[in-house]
Protein backbone atom coordinates (compact mmCIF):
# COMPACT_ATOMS: atom_id res chain seq x y z
CA UNK A 1 0.00 0.00 0.00
CA UNK A 2 1.19 3.13 -0.67
CA UNK A 3 1.46 5.69 1.73
CA UNK A 4 1.49 9.90 1.38
CA UNK A 5 4.83 10.85 1.69
CA UNK A 6 5.41 14.09 4.21
CA UNK A 7 9.43 15.57 4.05
CA UNK A 8 11.11 17.54 6.95
CA UNK A 9 13.10 19.63 7.15
CA UNK A 10 16.74 19.45 6.82
CA UNK A 11 18.04 18.83 10.15
CA UNK A 12 14.81 17.91 11.54
CA UNK A 13 15.12 13.83 11.42
CA UNK A 14 17.33 13.79 14.54
CA UNK A 15 15.18 13.26 16.73
CA UNK A 16 13.60 10.64 14.92
CA UNK A 17 16.93 8.68 14.53
CA UNK A 18 16.78 8.88 18.54
CA UNK A 19 13.42 7.38 17.66
CA UNK A 20 11.46 9.72 19.58
CA UNK A 21 7.74 8.81 18.53
CA UNK A 22 6.24 12.61 17.94
CA UNK A 23 6.88 15.18 14.24
CA UNK A 24 6.28 18.85 15.27
CA UNK A 25 4.75 20.44 12.65
CA UNK A 26 7.25 23.34 12.08
CA UNK A 27 9.59 20.22 11.43
CA UNK A 28 7.68 19.90 7.89
CA UNK A 29 8.98 21.41 4.88
CA UNK A 30 6.10 19.80 2.17
CA UNK A 31 4.04 16.99 1.32
CA UNK A 32 4.02 14.96 -1.96
CA UNK A 33 -0.12 15.30 -1.26
CA UNK A 34 -2.21 17.06 1.39
CA UNK A 35 -2.65 13.96 3.87
CA UNK A 36 -5.64 13.66 5.39
CA UNK A 37 -6.37 14.00 9.33
CA UNK A 38 -5.99 10.51 10.75
CA UNK A 39 -4.16 8.76 7.35
CA UNK A 40 -0.84 6.38 7.69
CA UNK A 41 1.83 8.76 5.96
CA UNK A 42 5.25 7.75 5.29
CA UNK A 43 7.97 10.10 6.24
CA UNK A 44 11.46 11.53 4.64
CA UNK A 45 14.44 13.37 5.31
CA UNK A 46 15.34 16.05 3.05
CA UNK A 47 17.46 13.81 1.14
CA UNK A 48 14.24 11.50 0.49
CA UNK A 49 15.17 8.56 2.83
CA UNK A 50 12.63 6.89 4.74
CA UNK A 51 12.66 7.61 7.89
CA UNK A 52 9.61 6.90 9.74
CA UNK A 53 5.87 6.03 9.28
CA UNK A 54 3.01 7.41 11.37
CA UNK A 55 -0.52 8.84 12.05
CA UNK A 56 -0.86 12.51 10.38
CA UNK A 57 -2.82 14.95 12.99
CA UNK A 58 -3.52 18.23 11.88
CA UNK A 59 -2.02 20.21 15.21
CA UNK A 60 0.98 20.47 16.91
CA UNK A 61 1.89 17.04 16.75
CA UNK A 62 1.51 16.16 13.29
CA UNK A 63 3.02 12.83 13.35
CA UNK A 64 2.84 9.89 15.89
CA UNK A 65 5.50 7.36 14.78
CA UNK A 66 4.11 3.60 14.53
CA UNK A 67 7.04 1.83 12.83
CA UNK A 68 10.99 2.95 12.22
CA UNK A 69 10.80 0.60 9.08
CA UNK A 70 8.68 0.88 6.38
CA UNK A 71 5.68 -1.32 6.85
CA UNK A 72 1.56 -1.74 6.29
CA UNK A 73 -0.29 -0.34 9.59
CA UNK A 74 -2.87 -3.12 9.59
CA UNK A 75 -4.78 -5.83 11.67
CA UNK A 76 -1.36 -8.06 11.47
CA UNK A 77 0.19 -5.10 12.32
CA UNK A 78 -1.87 -4.51 15.66
CA UNK A 79 -1.87 -7.97 16.53
CA UNK A 80 1.77 -7.66 16.57
CA UNK A 81 1.86 -5.12 19.07
CA UNK A 82 -0.45 -5.80 21.19
CA UNK A 83 0.44 -9.34 21.64
CA UNK A 84 4.12 -7.84 22.78
CA UNK A 85 2.48 -5.68 25.30
CA UNK A 86 0.05 -8.81 26.69
CA UNK A 87 3.46 -10.31 26.65
CA UNK A 88 4.89 -7.08 29.12
CA UNK A 89 1.79 -7.18 31.49
CA UNK A 90 1.80 -11.32 31.32
CA UNK A 91 5.81 -10.72 32.60
CA UNK A 92 4.99 -8.50 35.19
CA UNK A 93 2.50 -10.40 36.94
CA UNK A 94 -0.63 -7.98 36.72
CA UNK A 95 -2.15 -10.19 33.84
CA UNK A 96 -3.24 -14.27 34.41
CA UNK A 97 -2.93 -13.36 37.92
CA UNK A 98 -6.04 -14.92 39.95
CA UNK A 99 -5.30 -12.13 42.98
CA UNK A 100 -5.76 -9.07 40.25
CA UNK A 101 -7.81 -8.48 36.88
CA UNK A 102 -7.48 -4.54 36.67
CA UNK A 103 -4.26 -3.77 34.32
CA UNK A 104 -3.38 -1.05 31.60
CA UNK A 105 -2.58 -3.14 28.53
CA UNK A 106 -1.35 -0.65 26.17
CA UNK A 107 0.30 2.81 27.35
CA UNK A 108 0.61 5.08 23.95
CA UNK A 109 4.34 5.75 23.52
CA UNK A 110 5.13 3.48 26.11
CA UNK A 111 3.83 0.44 24.14
CA UNK A 112 4.78 2.26 20.52
CA UNK A 113 1.39 2.81 20.06
CA UNK A 114 1.02 6.68 20.56
CA UNK A 115 -2.71 7.45 21.04
CA UNK A 116 -4.17 4.39 21.80
CA UNK A 117 -4.92 3.57 25.62
CA UNK A 118 -6.66 0.36 26.40
CA UNK A 119 -7.35 -0.89 30.29
CA UNK A 120 -8.37 -4.20 30.94
CA UNK A 121 -11.15 -5.33 33.94
CA UNK A 122 -11.88 -8.59 34.24
CA UNK A 123 -13.42 -9.35 30.74
CA UNK A 124 -13.95 -6.57 30.01
CA UNK A 125 -11.40 -4.12 27.94
CA UNK A 126 -11.65 -0.38 28.00
CA UNK A 127 -10.15 1.05 24.33
CA UNK A 128 -9.40 4.98 24.49
CA UNK A 129 -8.31 6.97 21.19
CA UNK A 130 -6.42 10.03 21.76
CA UNK A 131 -5.79 10.40 18.02
CA UNK A 132 -7.94 10.33 14.63
CA UNK A 133 -5.51 7.78 13.21
CA UNK A 134 -6.32 5.43 16.49
CA UNK A 135 -10.00 6.38 15.90
CA UNK A 136 -10.34 5.00 12.49
CA UNK A 137 -8.46 2.00 13.22
CA UNK A 138 -10.83 0.91 16.32
CA UNK A 139 -12.72 -1.77 14.61
CA UNK A 140 -8.86 -3.42 13.20
CA UNK A 141 -7.91 -2.88 16.72
CA UNK A 142 -10.65 -4.35 18.32
CA UNK A 143 -10.47 -7.49 16.57
CA UNK A 144 -6.63 -7.73 16.96
CA UNK A 145 -7.14 -7.51 21.03
CA UNK A 146 -9.63 -10.10 20.89
CA UNK A 147 -7.65 -12.79 18.89
CA UNK A 148 -4.22 -12.06 21.30
CA UNK A 149 -6.58 -11.91 24.79
CA UNK A 150 -9.20 -15.00 23.22
CA UNK A 151 -10.52 -16.29 26.49
CA UNK A 152 -9.70 -13.69 28.07
CA UNK A 153 -11.71 -10.94 27.34
CA UNK A 154 -15.63 -11.01 26.17
CA UNK A 155 -16.41 -7.11 25.94
CA UNK A 156 -14.36 -4.36 24.15
CA UNK A 157 -15.85 -1.36 25.63
CA UNK A 158 -14.53 1.75 22.66
CA UNK A 159 -14.59 5.36 24.89
CA UNK A 160 -13.35 7.90 23.32
CA UNK A 161 -15.99 10.76 24.02
CA UNK A 162 -13.67 13.42 25.98
CA UNK A 163 -10.01 12.08 24.31
CA UNK A 164 -10.08 12.77 20.56
CA UNK A 165 -9.08 15.86 19.23
CA UNK A 166 -11.55 18.88 19.45
CA UNK A 167 -11.14 19.88 15.92
CA UNK A 168 -11.00 17.02 13.87
CA UNK A 169 -14.95 16.58 14.37
CA UNK A 170 -15.45 13.68 14.92
CA UNK A 171 -18.13 13.76 17.43
CA UNK A 172 -18.26 11.33 20.02
CA UNK A 173 -18.51 7.71 20.10
CA UNK A 174 -18.70 5.78 23.21
CA UNK A 175 -20.18 2.27 23.10
CA UNK A 176 -19.41 -1.75 22.95
CA UNK A 177 -17.18 -2.89 19.87
CA UNK A 178 -17.67 -6.09 20.97
CA UNK A 179 -19.70 -7.55 23.14
CA UNK A 180 -21.74 -5.80 25.86
CA UNK A 181 -21.80 -6.87 29.28
CA UNK A 182 -22.83 -5.16 32.24
CA UNK A 183 -20.65 -7.17 35.03
CA UNK A 184 -18.88 -4.38 35.97
CA UNK A 185 -16.65 -5.81 39.29
CA UNK A 186 -12.91 -5.90 38.87
CA UNK A 187 -10.46 -7.28 41.05
CA UNK A 188 -6.82 -5.19 42.00
CA UNK A 189 -4.50 -6.93 44.56
CA UNK A 190 -7.66 -8.84 45.77
CA UNK A 191 -10.33 -6.03 46.54
CA UNK A 192 -13.59 -5.49 44.36
CA UNK A 193 -14.74 -1.98 42.93
CA UNK A 194 -17.71 -0.87 40.84
CA UNK A 195 -16.08 0.52 37.15
CA UNK A 196 -18.25 3.03 35.52
CA UNK A 197 -16.76 2.68 32.07
CA UNK A 198 -20.05 4.56 30.96
CA UNK A 199 -19.81 8.04 32.96
CA UNK A 200 -16.31 7.26 35.10
CA UNK A 201 -13.65 9.40 34.22
CA UNK A 202 -10.08 8.36 32.27
CA UNK A 203 -11.31 4.46 31.35
CA UNK A 204 -13.73 4.30 34.55
CA UNK A 205 -10.86 3.43 37.20
CA UNK A 206 -7.25 5.06 38.05
CA UNK A 207 -5.69 1.99 37.77
CA UNK A 208 -2.15 3.57 37.61
CA UNK A 209 -2.23 4.08 41.55
CA UNK A 210 -2.37 0.00 42.08
CA UNK A 211 1.65 -0.44 43.79
CA UNK A 212 0.95 3.04 45.91
CA UNK A 213 -2.41 1.89 47.18
CA UNK A 214 -0.23 -1.20 47.98
CA UNK A 215 2.30 0.40 50.23
CA UNK A 216 -0.46 2.29 51.66
CA UNK A 217 -1.86 -0.39 53.01
CA UNK A 218 1.59 -1.01 54.83
CA UNK A 219 1.64 2.18 56.62
CA UNK A 220 -2.27 1.74 57.81
CA UNK A 221 -2.24 -0.29 61.09
CA UNK A 222 -3.94 1.97 63.81
CA UNK A 223 -4.02 5.04 62.16
CA UNK A 224 -6.77 7.85 61.10
CA UNK A 225 -6.52 7.78 57.56
CA UNK A 226 -7.85 10.92 55.73
CA UNK A 227 -8.19 10.08 51.65
CA UNK A 228 -8.77 13.37 49.81
CA UNK A 229 -9.34 13.52 46.14
CA UNK A 230 -10.72 10.21 46.77
CA UNK A 231 -12.80 9.34 43.42
CA UNK A 232 -13.63 6.23 43.42
CA UNK A 233 -12.01 5.19 46.89
CA UNK A 234 -8.82 2.98 46.02
CA UNK A 235 -6.86 4.17 48.71
CA UNK A 236 -9.23 4.09 51.02
CA UNK A 237 -10.36 0.07 50.88
CA UNK A 238 -6.56 -0.40 50.73
CA UNK A 239 -5.82 1.55 54.11
CA UNK A 240 -9.13 -0.46 55.80
CA UNK A 241 -7.44 -3.56 54.62
CA UNK A 242 -4.65 -2.54 56.44
CA UNK A 243 -6.19 -2.19 59.56
CA UNK A 244 -6.93 1.39 59.42
CA UNK A 245 -8.68 2.80 62.95
CA UNK A 246 -10.93 5.03 60.71
CA UNK A 247 -10.64 6.14 56.74
CA UNK A 248 -12.63 9.45 55.83
CA UNK A 249 -12.87 9.74 52.01
CA UNK A 250 -13.04 13.37 50.57
CA UNK A 251 -14.15 14.34 46.86
CA UNK A 252 -15.77 17.47 45.61
CA UNK A 253 -17.98 15.13 43.46
CA UNK A 254 -20.35 13.88 45.31
CA UNK A 255 -21.13 10.98 42.16
CA UNK A 256 -17.21 10.36 43.22
CA UNK A 257 -18.48 10.34 46.98
CA UNK A 258 -21.32 7.47 46.20
CA UNK A 259 -18.75 5.50 44.09
CA UNK A 260 -16.10 5.66 47.18
CA UNK A 261 -18.77 4.55 49.28
CA UNK A 262 -20.34 1.84 47.41
CA UNK A 263 -16.71 0.48 46.86
CA UNK A 264 -16.14 0.17 50.21
CA UNK A 265 -19.44 -1.59 51.23
CA UNK A 266 -18.49 -4.09 49.13
CA UNK A 267 -15.26 -5.11 50.30
CA UNK A 268 -15.98 -4.36 54.02
CA UNK A 269 -19.77 -4.36 54.71
CA UNK A 270 -21.70 -2.27 57.21
CA UNK A 271 -18.30 -1.52 58.85
CA UNK A 272 -18.46 1.84 60.49
CA UNK A 273 -14.21 2.67 60.72
CA UNK A 274 -15.35 4.54 56.54
CA UNK A 275 -17.18 7.88 55.97
CA UNK A 276 -17.28 9.54 52.83
CA UNK A 277 -17.38 13.59 52.59
CA UNK A 278 -18.76 15.26 49.70
CA UNK A 279 -16.42 18.68 50.03
CA UNK A 280 -13.45 20.77 48.16
CA UNK A 281 -10.44 19.91 49.29
CA UNK A 282 -9.03 23.37 50.85
CA UNK A 283 -11.94 23.75 52.56
CA UNK A 284 -11.66 20.81 54.04
CA UNK A 285 -8.05 20.95 55.12
CA UNK A 286 -8.96 24.36 56.58
CA UNK A 287 -11.86 22.96 58.58
CA UNK A 288 -10.73 19.64 59.80
CA UNK A 289 -9.03 18.88 63.51
CA UNK A 290 -5.40 18.02 63.51
CA UNK A 291 -6.66 14.13 64.24
CA UNK A 292 -5.10 12.26 60.70
CA UNK A 293 -1.90 10.83 60.93
CA UNK A 294 -1.92 9.24 57.37
CA UNK A 295 -3.12 11.43 54.83
CA UNK A 296 -2.97 11.05 50.59
CA UNK A 297 -3.21 13.99 48.28
CA UNK A 298 -3.45 12.44 44.67
CA UNK A 299 -5.21 15.84 43.14
CA UNK A 300 -6.22 15.45 39.74
CA UNK A 301 -3.03 17.43 37.46
CA UNK A 302 -3.56 20.91 38.47
CA UNK A 303 -1.27 21.83 34.74
CA UNK A 304 -2.34 20.07 31.54
CA UNK A 305 -0.22 22.83 29.49
CA UNK A 306 3.00 23.96 29.76
CA UNK A 307 1.62 27.60 30.48
CA UNK A 308 -0.13 26.23 33.59
CA UNK A 309 2.77 25.43 35.41
CA UNK A 310 3.14 28.32 37.68
CA UNK A 311 -0.11 28.45 39.01
CA UNK A 312 -0.03 24.53 39.32
CA UNK A 313 3.34 24.47 41.34
CA UNK A 314 1.63 27.25 43.45
CA UNK A 315 -1.65 24.78 44.04
CA UNK A 316 0.95 21.71 45.07
CA UNK A 317 2.64 24.27 47.45
CA UNK A 318 -0.65 25.37 49.15
CA UNK A 319 -2.39 22.24 49.13
CA UNK A 320 0.57 20.39 50.66
CA UNK A 321 1.23 22.95 52.74
CA UNK A 322 -2.28 22.96 54.82
CA UNK A 323 -1.46 19.00 55.00
CA UNK A 324 2.02 19.12 57.14
CA UNK A 325 0.05 22.39 59.26
CA UNK A 326 -2.06 19.46 60.08
CA UNK A 327 -1.13 16.49 60.31
CA UNK A 328 -0.29 14.56 63.46
CA UNK A 329 3.78 14.53 64.87
CA UNK A 330 4.61 10.91 63.60
CA UNK A 331 2.53 11.40 60.51
CA UNK A 332 2.74 10.21 57.33
CA UNK A 333 2.14 11.82 53.79
CA UNK A 334 1.49 10.45 50.53
CA UNK A 335 1.39 13.18 48.21
CA UNK A 336 1.38 13.11 44.03
CA UNK A 337 1.28 14.96 41.16
CA UNK A 338 0.12 13.11 37.45
CA UNK A 339 0.61 16.61 35.83
CA UNK A 340 3.00 15.52 32.82
CA UNK A 341 4.17 19.04 32.62
CA UNK A 342 5.64 19.01 36.46
CA UNK A 343 8.73 17.05 36.71
CA UNK A 344 10.26 15.60 39.31
CA UNK A 345 12.05 18.26 40.59
CA UNK A 346 9.23 20.79 40.43
CA UNK A 347 6.73 18.78 42.24
CA UNK A 348 9.52 17.81 45.04
CA UNK A 349 10.67 21.99 45.31
CA UNK A 350 6.87 22.50 45.65
CA UNK A 351 6.79 20.41 48.51
CA UNK A 352 10.05 20.77 49.60
CA UNK A 353 8.76 24.68 50.19
CA UNK A 354 5.59 24.01 51.52
CA UNK A 355 7.31 21.53 54.53
CA UNK A 356 9.64 24.65 55.03
CA UNK A 357 6.50 27.08 55.68
CA UNK A 358 5.31 24.48 58.44
CA UNK A 359 8.75 24.43 60.30
CA UNK A 360 8.17 20.35 60.48
CA UNK A 361 11.05 18.25 60.48
CA UNK A 362 9.78 15.91 57.35
CA UNK A 363 11.97 12.72 55.95
CA UNK A 364 11.39 11.16 52.58
CA UNK A 365 10.82 7.63 52.88
CA UNK A 366 9.57 6.68 49.79
CA UNK A 367 9.76 8.29 46.17
CA UNK A 368 7.10 7.06 43.76
CA UNK A 369 6.10 6.54 40.35
CA UNK A 370 3.83 4.63 37.78
CA UNK A 371 3.84 1.03 38.08
CA UNK A 372 5.11 -0.88 35.00
CA UNK A 373 2.01 -1.45 32.94
CA UNK A 374 2.00 1.95 32.93
CA UNK A 375 6.01 1.51 30.81
CA UNK A 376 7.92 4.80 29.86
CA UNK A 377 9.47 4.54 26.48
CA UNK A 378 12.87 5.26 27.01
CA UNK A 379 13.33 7.44 23.48
CA UNK A 380 10.11 9.53 25.24
CA UNK A 381 11.01 10.41 29.01
CA UNK A 382 7.68 12.91 28.65
CA UNK A 383 6.34 10.15 29.19
CA UNK A 384 6.73 9.44 32.69
CA UNK A 385 4.01 11.60 34.39
CA UNK A 386 3.16 10.12 37.87
CA UNK A 387 5.61 11.04 40.53
CA UNK A 388 4.47 10.76 44.74
CA UNK A 389 6.65 11.18 47.51
CA UNK A 390 6.00 9.23 50.94
CA UNK A 391 7.01 11.66 53.94
CA UNK A 392 7.50 10.79 57.72
CA UNK A 393 6.62 14.12 59.66
CA UNK A 394 7.93 14.74 63.14
N1 LIG B 1 -7.02 9.12 44.18
C1 LIG B 1 -7.96 8.70 43.18
C2 LIG B 1 -7.85 9.49 41.89
C3 LIG B 1 -8.01 10.98 42.05
S1 LIG B 1 -8.56 11.76 40.62
C4 LIG B 1 -7.82 7.20 42.95
O1 LIG B 1 -6.95 6.56 43.54
O2 LIG B 1 -8.59 6.66 42.15
C5 LIG B 1 -8.85 13.36 41.18
C6 LIG B 1 -10.15 13.57 41.93
O3 LIG B 1 -10.13 14.89 42.49
C7 LIG B 1 -11.44 13.52 41.11
O4 LIG B 1 -12.29 12.52 41.61
C8 LIG B 1 -12.08 14.91 41.26
O5 LIG B 1 -13.49 14.87 41.39
C9 LIG B 1 -11.44 15.40 42.53
N2 LIG B 1 -11.33 16.86 42.70
C10 LIG B 1 -11.02 17.78 41.75
N3 LIG B 1 -10.94 19.00 42.30
C11 LIG B 1 -11.20 18.87 43.63
C12 LIG B 1 -11.26 19.77 44.76
N4 LIG B 1 -11.02 21.07 44.60
N5 LIG B 1 -11.55 19.26 45.96
C13 LIG B 1 -11.77 17.93 46.13
N6 LIG B 1 -11.75 17.04 45.11
C14 LIG B 1 -11.46 17.49 43.89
Amino acid sequence: MAYKKVFLKPGKEESLKRFHPWIFSGAISKYEQEPEEGEVVEVYTSSKEYIATGHFQIGSIAVRVLSFVPCEINRDFWKEKLAIAYDVRKCIGVACNPNNNTYRLVHGEGDNLPGLVIDIYGKTAVMQAHSSGMHYSRNDLASALAEVMDGVIENIYYKSETTLPYKAGLGQENGFIFGGSNENVAIENGLKFHVDWLKGQKTGFFVDQRKNRALLEKYSKGRSVLNMFCYTGGFSFYAMRGGAKLVHSVDSSAKAVELTEKNVELNFPGDERHKAYAEDAFKYLDNMGDNYDLIILDPPAFAKHKDALRNALQGYRRLNAKAFSKIKPGGILFTFSCSQVVTKENFRNAVFTAAAMSGRNVRILHQLTQPADHPVNIYHPEGEYLKGLVLYVE
